[in-house]
């Protein structure tokens, strides 16, 4: 039997109906029989980073409990991103749909397909934010506790989407 695991994923998304986008990506991870969704936090809408020529994001972050192994796990995240028409473009591009593996309990891992602690996660605030808000206390190796983190970040630009519903259609 498989030790489980807390693994907390960030998506974003874009273009092409960044709402939906978000919904279909949570429904399709709430489908892997190996991972189950524990928390999900509100949506914000965040100013693209990188290349400003580009919509505004929707970010969130989900604390999930899985069996998978972390690259069986990246795996899945990618076969998601795919599913729904992610095109790779250039760096830090517009996107219809990007998962992240942020944490994996408190492994440390580095591959050439896999960081985690991912490595944007304790500077982003558009993902600190969601992670406080679902796991103020949760610690990321190497950096310290979300709630910590949050106090060096700049929100500027951030709003938390109050009407957002995960569950709405279409
Ligand atoms: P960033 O990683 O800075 O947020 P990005 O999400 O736009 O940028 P992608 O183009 O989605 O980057 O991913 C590039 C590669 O990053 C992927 O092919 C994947 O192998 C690798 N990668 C390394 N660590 C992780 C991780 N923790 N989660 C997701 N992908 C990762
Ligand atoms: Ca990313
Ligand atoms: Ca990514």
């Amino acid at each position: 039997m498989t030790a489980l695991v807390r693994a907390y994923i960030g998506m974003g998304s874009n273009l092409a109906d960044p709402a939906s986008q978000m919904r279909r990506a949570r429904a399709a991870l709430a489908a892997v029989p190996e991972v189950q969704i524990r928390a999900t936090s509100p949506v914000y809408r965040s100013p693209p980073m990188g290349p400003v020529d580009q919509p505004d994001y929707l970010n969130a972050v989900l604390a999930a409990q899985t069996g998978l192994a972390p690259l069986s796990l990246l795996d899945t995240l990618q076969a998601i991103e795919r599913q729904q028409d992610r095109q790779r473009g250039r760096h830090w591009g517009p996107r219809t749909l990007d998962l992240d593996l942020l944490l994996y309990g408190e492994q440390v891992l580095i591959n050439e397909r896999l960081q985690v602690p991912h490595p944007g996660v304790h500077e982003r605030a558009f993902v600190l934010y969601p992670l406080a808000d679902i796991a103020p206390d949760l610690h990321v190796p190497g950096h310290g506790r979300v709630d910590e983190l949050l106090k060096s970040v700049s929100a500027a630009g951030l709003q938390r989407l109050g009407g957002f519903s995960w569950t709405e259609s279409g």
